[in-house]
């Protein structure tokens, strides 16, 4: 199958879910997650209808930046967020994912104040509790908007999780249930600066679920490129190196 077909196939699936819980496609945002796509293929994809681009690697994306700048396409980052790559962060992304704690809101603050900017941020959470997983817990969660919310820099747009790896769709049902709640216990706090425009959750094997569960940005790789070969620890270290 070719990227045009793979693509028409996931906006088909992602019409037929949204469509099942009243809700129209354009309602949902499709992100391609493109760690290890090389340039010309994220290219194709571009040229084919994928309007947003999300890495997950600094030094990956900005390679690809560079070849890709001109392309028609927002640019997501999707991964950990090392603190001390806050600056790289931002000479490419319109908006960051991964947003988790308050050493790196304060340094992005910095920076942006520094570039006289602001920044598009979703609230990673940790709705599998995995130890691997970064994000900050479900019961963290309200307090660390509410202390980010004071940095105008940062423009809270919603929420990120990433379900839980497993192919019982209960428990990933779980996951996803339990972000919507979050989400929809942050708007009843109706926190100044804070809009929950955005629920970035469902991947490859979950999208049409995590449609049904309430997400309207869903984050597909596979799914339009192919299996990738790096294996997915290497995104996802199965430690916690850094928490910055
Ligand atoms: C790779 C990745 C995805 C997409 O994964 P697929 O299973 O290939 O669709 C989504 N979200 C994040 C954070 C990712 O790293």
């Amino acid at each position: 199958m070719s990227i045009r077909e793979n693509l028409e196939c996931v906006k088909k699936r992602i019409a037929d879910a949204a469509a099942s819980i009243g809700k129209r496609a354009e309602e949902i945002t499709l992100v391609m997650a493109t760690k290890t796509v090389d340039a010309e293929r994220i290219r194709e994809a571009v040229k084919n209808g994928g309007h947003i681009i999300a890495e997950n690697k600094i030094q990956e994306a900005l390679k690809k930046y560079e070849l890709l700048k001109e392309e028609d396409a927002a640019w997501h980052f999707i991964g950990h967020l090392q603190t001390n790559k806050v600056k790289d962060v931002l000479k490419f992304a319109d908006m960051i994912h991964s947003v988790d704690r308050m050493g790196l809101v304060e340094k992005l603050d910095q920076r942006l104040m520094n570039e006289g900017r602001s920044m598009d941020v979703l609230i990673q959470v940790n709705t599998s509790y995995e130890e691997s997983k970064y994000g900050v817990t479900p019961e963290e969660a309200i307090s660390l908007i509410k202390e980010a919310s004071r940095y105008d820099t940062l423009k809270i747009k919603g929420l990120m999780t990433i379900g839980l790896f497993t192919n019982d769709e209960v428990k990933i049902r779980k996951c996803f249930k339990l972000l919507k709640r979050i989400h929809d216990a942050v708007i009843q706090e109706s926190i100044e600066g804070v809009e929950m425009k955005y629920l970035s959750m469902g991947m490859s094997g979950d999208y049409p679920i995590a449609i049904e569960e309430g997400a309207n940005m869903v984050r597909v790789g596979t799914a339009i490129f192919g299996a990738r070969d790096t294996p997915d620890a290497y995104y996802w270290p199965s430690e916690k190196v850094d928490k910055g």
